[in-house]
């Protein structure tokens, strides 16, 4: 502020400019920025409002506030914010007739994505990325304005993030292709992604199969890492099904900033529940098929198990803290599944 009003000093000269406060936005700008003006000026404020009873496709403005001549004069026009330039095009219609000396335009925000005009911006406090700000005069709905900072709202977007969870064998990846159809969701799944990275033979494939060959989890960094890059390829998702992550507190913590920095979150953790004697012999069924070493040899398949016991069954724990953890039977025909997962995501 105090470098805007000192630029805005050496440009003026000896002149005695008049200020003008475009309204609601800009009063609480209009007062610090007048403190600081080095030297004598004039302040006034102004209003745009649409007229009323005007039926056109056009928002047709009227301006009010102005009693002053400004014939001659210069006139600084102080703006809280310029984001699409709307306002700013009407300003320019409207002092189109008054005979100024000069009119330039000053912001203390600037959103450049936003911008569609081309009017010359003569000073700028700061540019600020596309987001809606609230306070310091700014309002959203007509609330926020006297906050005395300056705050980015949050956009609550409407995704739907799952966790599917469950054993090895418990049918998380069946279920998670009747899902993501039927709710529109990415599905990740992390075993998936590792084996695609062995397939290719990848850095990051060669060091999660050493761990995969024994049935161990990969490292967390490591499975983190590469979770992320997977969100960060789908940015207009709709939401995501995460099938075999998190699987360690680690994981869990990561997701969470994760979701947080997408301003979203997790919304339910779904928990297919087997007997383990049960995904023992479906594990192996499917090690007949899949060509999965991690299924062909039932002491792997046991170690695995045993990993899900000791580091990933404490995330229903953690889910169940925030109400989020659903348990689902998961022995039945597929079709009797998915009915019940999805009756527990309708439900949501
Ligand atoms: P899955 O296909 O989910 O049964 O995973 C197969 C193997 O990939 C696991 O036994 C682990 O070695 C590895 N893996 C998959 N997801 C994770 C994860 N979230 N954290 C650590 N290791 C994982």
């Amino acid at each position: 502020m105090q470098r805007l009003a000192i630029e805005i000093a050496e440009d003026v000269g000896d002149e005695i400019p008049v200020f003008i406060g475009i309204l609601n936005g800009s009063f609480m700008v209009v007062s610090d920025f007048v403190k600081k003006y080095p030297n004598p000026c004039e302040v006034t404020f102004i209003k745009l409002a649409s007229y009323e009873g005007v039926k056109s496709t056009e928002d047709i403005q009227r301006l009010i506030g102005l009693t002053q001549d400004l014939t001659g004069r210069t006139v600084i026009i102080l703006e809280d914010i310029i984001d699409t330039g709307n306002t700013l095009h009407e300003v320019h219609r409207i002092f189109k007739n008054e005979n100024v000396k000069s009119l330039k335009i000053a912001t203390l925000f600037h959103k450049p994505e936003a911008y569609k005009k081309d009017f010359k911006l003569h000073y700028v406090g700061i540019e600020i990325p596309n987001k809606f700000i609230v306070g310091y005069g700014l309002d959203y709905d007509g609330l926020g304005r006297n906050l005395p900072e300056v705050y980015q709202i949050k956009e609550t977007q409407h995704m739907t993030n799952l966790v599917l969870f469950g054993p090895p064998g418990a049918g998380k990846g069946t279920q998670a292709n009747f899902l993501k159809e039927k709710y529109n969701l990415v599905h990740i799944s992390t075993g998936d992604v590792f084996r695609f990275n062995i397939k290719n033979e990848t850095a990051l494939g060669m060091l999660a199969k050493s761990y995969m060959d024994k049935g161990e989890l990969v490292p967390d960094q490591v499975t983190i890492d590469m979770l992320n890059a997977e969100v960060e390829k789908n940015t207009d998702a709709n939401g995501f099904i995460f099938d075999g992550f998190p699987r360690t507190n680690a994981q869990a913590d990561a997701l969470d900033k994760l979701m947080d920095s997408k301003d979203s979150q997790i919304n339910a953790m779904i928990a297919l529940e087997v007997d383990d004697e049960i995904l023992v012999q479906r594990l192996l069924e499917r090690g007949k098929t899949s060509g999965r070493a991690d299924d062909a040899d039932e002491s792997i398949i046991r170690n695995r198990i045993t990993e899900y016991y000791s580091k990933t069954a404490i995330l229903k724990d953690y889910y169940s803290a925030q109400n989020k953890y659903f348990g689902v039977n998961g022995v039945g025909s597929i079709e009797d599944i998915t009915v019940r997962l999805s009756a527990v995501i309708d439900g949501l």
